[in-house]
């Protein structure tokens, strides 16, 4: 049996009409840039994840940067977030001249640990940039209020979480801006690049329109330097028939994590732990990744793939000793936990339509290989 950590036709073919009819719709308009469907598509975001505006852009990367931007980090500033974490997260405080300062994770939930993050912060700091890593938030309730006693901007790095909750609240409207990705693999993602930010902020939602084109108001007339990080047409429109669909999608990656927790509850196995949990509330985890720790994690993804079954590794370098990052001082040992964490986890298969039996199979699998 083969089983991929993500399968994405099995996905397009349960929505293939629909999506033709919207490409076909977006052809025959000949409008490819913003538009109707991006307009759309931003008012659906931000209502899904309870925010006034949303802002649709190129990429959740880009919606990282020009979240930055709105808020005018530059040169010399500090911006606090996790070593453990995409890539784009620290890339895009380090492009503008910033510093990323890093603060470990909680072992558990491998997000931001808040007890870590007071002491972190400098006369320099300027914001917070949490990660909801593989789809649960991070624990947001101390981390605005050390955030709105310094004074300082929290943006939510929310490109794994889409219709995540927090407390009953939907992860991208409790800090100052949510970004999200619509990178192919994310909970709802597109045919190419794409990404959105939220706010409940009407100032701030229009300074990150006019910093989306070059800065640029009215047209051709700039009073700040922006970009292109416009969203498209194609993209929204296809994301437009996906996402009336992500509740399922999500409910079918709970239930599969249901499974996992279960199959895993009585070994050495280490499973998904809630930073917090409402019997009555079933979003606060919505699986981008399922992410198992064990002890001989290397071994256990060799011998999967030797099974036929795709794992993934997120991340295996923690950023903090990325070489690219050699300058800001830091160190092996510096941050243990997200260390430990590169060594000993492994994202398993949770895509929605995974089948009962491949479900079975990878259980049965990761057991044989961890005993
Ligand atoms: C995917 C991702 C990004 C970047 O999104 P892109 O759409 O790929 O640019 C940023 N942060 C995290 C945590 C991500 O997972």
């Amino acid at each position: 049996m083969q089983v991929p950590l993500l399968d994405l036709k099995a996905q397009y073919a349960t929505i293939r009409d629909e999506v033709r009819q919207a490409i076909d719709d977006v052809c025959e308009s000949q409008h490819f840039i913003l538009g109707p469907h991006v307009e759309n598509l931003e008012k659906q975001v931000a209502a899904y994840s309870q925010c006034a505006y949303g802002i649709g852009v190129s990429s959740g990367t880009d919606a990282l940067l020009v979240a930055l931007m709105a808020l005018d980090i530059k040169t010399g500033d500090e911006v606090i977030t996790t070593p453990y974490s995409f890539f784009a997260t620290a890339g895009v405080i380090a492009r503008l001249g910033a510093k990323p300062v890093f603060v470990d994770i909680d072992p558990k939930t491998y997000n931001l640990n808040p007890a870590l993050l007071e002491r972190a912060i400098t006369p320099r700091t300027r914001v917070i940039m949490p990660v909801h890593l593989f789809g649960q938030s991070a624990d947001l309730d101390p981390i605005l209020e050390i955030a709105k006693r310094h004074h300082l901007a929290v943006i939510e790095d929310a490109a794994q979480a889409i219709g995540s909750e927090y407390k009953g609240k939907r992860i991208g409207s409790l800090g100052a801006i949510g970004c999200f990705s619509f990178f192919p693999s994310k909970n709802l993602g597109g045919f190419g690049d794409g990404g959105m930010v939220v706010t409940n902020d009407a100032a701030l939602a229009e300074r990150l329109r006019v910093l989306r084109v070059h800065g640029s108001k009215p047209k051709y007339y700039h009073n700040f330097v922006g970009g292109n990080f416009r969203l498209d047409a194609l993209q929204a429109a296809i994301l437009e028939v996906k996402l009336k669909h992500l509740e399922t999608w999500t409910i079918g990656r709970q239930r599969n994590a249901g499974l996992y927790d279960q199959a895993f509850a009585s070994s050495k196995i280490g499973t998904p732990v809630p930073v917090w949990k409402s019997t009555s509330d079933r979003h606060y985890h919505i699986y981008n990744q399922y992410v198992i720790r064990i002890a001989n994690r290397d071994k256990v993804q060799a011998a999967l793939k030797t099974a036929g079954i795709g794992s993934e590794v997120y991340y295996p370098v923690p950023l903090h000793i990325q070489k690219c990052f050699i300058n800001l001082g830091y160190k092996p040992g510096d941050f243990p936990e997200s260390e430990r964490a590169a060594l000993e986890t492994l994202a398993l298969p949770i895509y929605p339509e995974l089948a009962p039996e491949q479900l079975s199979y990878v259980i049965q699998k990761v057991k044989e290989c961890c005993a």
